[in-house]
């Protein structure tokens, strides 16, 4: 089967150098195995957007010489698709809609005894789906999954296996549903992002099933993370990549990749330096490594 990557940040702020670090990972993984590299943009959580982050990633990625296939997707010219998706699960009974706040949830899993997570509520009451969440059904707990460097995974036993979210209040698909629908809708067959998402997958797995989706191959990559042991993000104070200095970006991200490129090659435009390293890329440099800590 032929190889499709992709690489689908939200634009909740620019390009930094840890989501540069998983730009550069699956961008490497896909062209080594001679494959497509996509980029989708996860534009369905308007609260959390910056108006114009989207075009400043795709700026920085042209920038980097980290040159994409076909067009980019946007999650949020498809709000019909994830529609139709929950219409269909409800239908089958698959899902169903939940009107409990927050509050309430937390107040019926504090007794004692209770369920882990979302404690079941709706589920039996049939309430009309037009302005409330919707919930799959989860009646048994997670399959374990091999990851690609990670290893088999198992879903802690305190994370429960709760009825997750595909739909939110406010009729915003959850990222759960879009990311699953979209893979499969762009053929892609291996994920490699951020080991934070490697959480996610259990549910991502059970919704894949229930769509009769295929399941992609999954390797999480290690975030990068501060010198308090936070995931560097927008929110921890990451700066911006320096488009002014694509080379230097490109080199130091390959180093933290355990990639780093012969000395004759530093300040060469990052097009030769991702040469170099599609010839030279070992995903295996970081089996089991969940961590990168970046030196400020
Ligand atoms: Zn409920």
């Amino acid at each position: 089967m032929a190889y499709v990557g992709r690489f689908a940040p939200s634009p909740t702020g620019p390009l930094h150098a840890g989501s540069l670090l998983t730009a550069v990972a699956s961008f490497l993984h896909a062209r080594q195995a001679d494959g497509e590299w996509l980029v989708r943009i996860e534009d369905i959580d308007p609260p959390r957007e910056v108006p114009g982050a989207a075009d400043e990633i795709l700026r920085a990625l042209e920038a980097l010489d980290l040159t994409w296939d076909r067009s980019v997707l946007y999650q949020r010219q498809r709000l019909d698709v994830y529609a139709d998706a929950v219409r269909r699960l409800v239908d089958q009974g698959l899902a169903f809609a939940c009107r409990c706040s927050r509050s309430t949830i937390r107040a019926q899993t504090a007794e004692p005894g209770a369920r882990v997570g979302y404690p079941g509520t709706c589920r039996e009451l049939g309430l009309p789906a037009d302005d409330a969440a919707v919930r799959m059904r989860v009646d048994a707990p997670w399959d374990s999954f091999e990851d690609g460097l990670q290893g088999r995974y198992d879903a802690p036993r305190s994370a429960g296996y709760e009825d997750y979210v595909i739909r939110r209040r406010d009729g915003l698909p959850a990222y759960h549903l879009a990311v699953v629908i979209d893979d499969a809708f762009q053929g892609v067959t291996t994920i490699v992002r951020g080991h934070d998402l490697l959480e996610c997958v259990p549910a991502q797995r059970h919704l894949q099933a229930a769509l009769g989706l295929p399941h992609p191959r999954y390797y999480h990559v290690p975030v990068l993370v501060g010198p308090t042991g936070q995931k560097l993000s927008k929110q921890t104070g990451a700066r911006a990549i320096d488009t002014r200095d694509p080379s230097r970006e490109a080199f130091a991200a390959l180093e933290r990749l355990g990639a780093t490129p012969p000395a004759e090659l530093e300040g060469a435009r990052p097009a030769e330096l991702w040469a170099w390293a599609i010839e030279h890329w070992d995903i295996e440099r970081l089996r089991g490594v969940a961590a990168i800590p970046i030196g400020d």
